[in-house]
């Protein structure tokens, strides 16, 4: 299988706090892979390294076979790597197509950028129900359907998404994962970074598990639920 991402050694420090320790984590074409730990592991400042937001001091990011360490956040979207940041951030005064439409800021062809938003009002047939509906009136996983299905009209390769769990409520959770799934299937790499281990593993192909800037345990998803440590620390009794 093809890598899609390779970080290597990364570090990120905010001023005295070391974020990121020397991180290594790859993740290969048609892979979901689960970036687990606790609050302040470091799993928001990886994905926003790989975005472009946050500069590392050390280390590298390779993508599709080239290295984008410090390649800017537009060209990385346009490389086909987009990140959903945690806390949706969708505009809340636009529509729901509006927000659609805002997605495809870095393609150039608009046929294209409307043959993916109705691939998305197919994914998730509840936004093409709400298009004309102001964002901010969305239901909290709705907007994260729709955060999702913004990234989606720039028509990434690999998406990232940061904690799209937040906040939901189970039955929403699963929604949310089954679309993920389906994105996955449709030929997206993931990259979940996610503090319900237990929704994550169900959908991963492998996980990796972040302690103090950089990963402590890696496997497959089954290793991760089976391994005792892991089911302690993360998915409770
Ligand atoms: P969370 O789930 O809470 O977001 P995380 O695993 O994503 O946790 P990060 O948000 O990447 O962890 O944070 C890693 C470390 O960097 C933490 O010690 C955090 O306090 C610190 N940190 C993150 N962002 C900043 C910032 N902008 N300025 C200073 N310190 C920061």
């Amino acid at each position: 299988m093809n890598t899609v991402l390779d970080i290597k050694g990364l570090q990120v420090a905010y001023g005295k706090v070391e974020a990121l320790r020397g991180l290594d984590l790859t993740v290969r074409e048609n892979e979901i892979v689960a970036l687990l730990g606790n609050n302040g592991a470091g799993k928001s400042t990886s994905v926003s390294a790989v975005s472009g937001l946050v500069r590392p001091r050390a280390g590298t990011v390779t993508a599709f076979g080239e290295d984008i360490t410090r390649a800017t956040p537009w060209s990385i979207v346009e490389r086909g790597i987009v990140h959903v940041p945690e806390g949706r951030r969708i505009f809340s005064r636009l529509t729901v197509h509006e927000n659609l439409q805002l997605g495809g800021y870095t393609v150039r062809d608009s046929t294209s950028i409307d043959k993916r938003i109705d691939q998305v009002y197919a994914l998730f047939p509840r936004m093409a129900e709400r298009r004309d509906q102001q964002g901010g009136t969305l239901s909290g996983g709705e907007q994260q359907m729709l955060a999702i299905g913004r990234a989606m009209v720039a028509g990434p390769r690999l998406i990232m998404l940061d904690e799209p769990s937040m906040g939901l409520a189970p039955l929403i959770v699963a929604q949310v994962m089954d679309a993920i799934v389906s994105i996955n299937r449709a030929g997206t790499a993931v990259l979940l970074i996610e503090q319900n281990a237990r929704a994550a593993l169900k959908v991963a192909h492998r996980g990796c598990v972040m302690e103090s800037g950089r990963v402590s345990v890696t496997g497959s998803a089954a290793e991760l639920r089976a391994d005792p440590q892991v089911v302690e620390a993360y998915l409770g009794a």
